[in-house]
């Protein structure tokens, strides 16, 4: 069996947020009304950036398409995925496909741009009838001024190159080192190398769709290829054809891909409401992860609860949004939360008398000067996190903890220990772990120490 292998979970918190540089009204930031007042009532912080995860050294494919169904997206080997109650820009995993998209003025404008600067014809037909989106985008490679290839995620001096201008110009950073291109873009924890021949999947992975404009590369595409579709992490250009959208033409033509492939979804990666950068992914025709039940709902059955950037949770029986019942400060979820943590304190009063809790509090608590002191003494996340087993749902079921067994990769070799003698350090991280895992991912997960 191959295991998924992972560190210890992470939660990560930035004063600097890359989408609202704390700039959007607080009120906008905080994610639910009692929340606003909990926050208006004494701290004066701003939400920040916070997000949970954990370093992959190894997974499958299958694995890796499993982490996605529960949100989570990859940056290099990190895996990570917001707290979105605690988060300033609430991130939505996204999905879509051919067949659930319908073209617009904005799509064909772009595509019409795109061809007349490689000199191709305009169609003549302007109206939506009649125009073929899909024959409109394969144009530019019809006629050969555009040459689309697959590489292996591999480094090259020019697409290093390509990463450093795309950066400059388009972030604003200029401390683009061909270690750190290799660590975000070149390498990923999936065991097998994506591969495409003769448009068929040969082998899933990450791949590189690179864009030649007359031998010259141009953009690039960083790709998954996952059983259940094809998901999207990075797309740089060259900033010289910045006008024309190569962006949202590249993932018109990933998505078709997906088809072509005979993939299931495309997924664009996270989705934030009131984020004006993010308003073109909606236009893709999207499903929106529910944190309720971790189901794909249509983008208009949940746009309501994401209105103004607010944090949702659709309960599908009852037809209404039930993030204030689940996650407000009453909620259902800190009630438990707070049972459970009194429930804990007395069955393992021996491991867990005088220790701190990451309740709502001491999250919020500003002061992170002593962390690393912290890290024996406390769970890593916060009692309650949208979207993971809480912390009543692992712990609650006390004789399938008992029977659990962490293996632990250590000194090249995989070692068996059984829950009940494990350090209380590791006892939390067991915890920790499945609450962000779920039970089955779990039993396949390796900690690497
Ligand atoms: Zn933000």
């Amino acid at each position: 069996m191959e295991f998924l292998v992972v560190s210890r979970p992470l939660y990560l918190r930035d004063h600097h947020c890359g989408y609202c540089h704390q700039k959007k009204p607080r009120s906008q930031a905080i994610s639910l009304g009692s929340w606003r007042d909990t926050y208006n009532n004494g701290s004066t912080t701003y939400p920040e950036s916070t997000t949970v995860g954990f370093q992959c050294e190894s997974m499958t494919a299958q694995q890796y398409d499993s982490l996605i169904q529960l949100g989570y997206r990859r940056s290099g080997s990190f895996l990570y995925k917001p707290d979105l109650l605690r988060t300033c820009c609430r991130m939505y995993t996204i999905r879509s496909n051919w067949d659930l998209f319908t073209p617009g003025k904005e799509h064909r404008r772009d595509i019409n741009k795109f061809n007349s600067h490689l000199g191709i014809k305009k169609d003549d037909s302007r109206h939506s009838r009649g125009y073929d989106i899909v024959q409109e985008l394969k144009k530019s490679q019809d006629n050969g001024s555009l040459v689309i290839k697959f590489e292996t995620a591999k480094f090259s001096e020019a697409k290093y190159q390509l990463f450093v201008k795309y950066q400059a110009s388009v972030h604003d950073d200029h401390k683009t080192s061909r270690k750190g291109f290799a660590r975000f873009l070149c390498e990923s924890p999936v065991i097998s190398e994506g591969e495409i021949k003769d448009g068929k999947v040969i082998s899933y992975g990450a791949i590189h769709q690179c864009y030649y404009l007359k031998d010259k590369l141009i953009a690039i595409g960083v790709l998954d290829i996952l059983p259940s579709g094809i998901s999207s992490i990075y797309f740089i250009y060259d900033p010289e054809y910045r006008h024309l959208a190569l962006g949202k033409i590249s993932g018109l033509n990933e998505m078709l891909l997906s088809k072509e492939l005979g993939l299931q979804w495309y997924y664009l990666g996270y989705y934030i409401e009131d984020c004006p950068k993010m308003a073109y992914k909606k236009k893709f025709g999207g499903e929106i992860l529910n944190p309720y039940d971790m189901k794909f709902y249509n983008y208009d059955i949940v746009k309501n609860g994401m209105k103004d950037g607010g944090l949702f949770s659709w309960d599908p029986e009852r037809g209404i949004d039930i993030a204030e019942e689940m996650f407000g400060v009453n909620g259902s979820s800190f009630v438990e939360a707070a049972d459970c943590c009194k429930w804990i304190k007395r069955r393992w009063e021996t491991d867990y008398s005088d220790k701190k809790w990451a309740t709502l509090e001491n999250v919020n608590d500003d002061d992170d000067d002593d962390d690393d002191d912290d890290d024996d003494t406390m769970f890593q996340i916060p009692s309650v996190l949208v979207g993971c087993l809480t912390l009543a749902d692992v712990t609650g079921d006390f004789e399938r903890l008992q029977r659990t067994k962490l293996k632990v990769f250590q000194i090249g070799k995989i070692e068996i220990v059984e829950f009940k003698d494990l350090r209380p350090r590791f006892k939390r991280t067991v915890i920790d772990l499945i609450r962000l895992l779920g039970w089955d991912l779990f039993e396949e997960t390796v900690i690497y120490v």
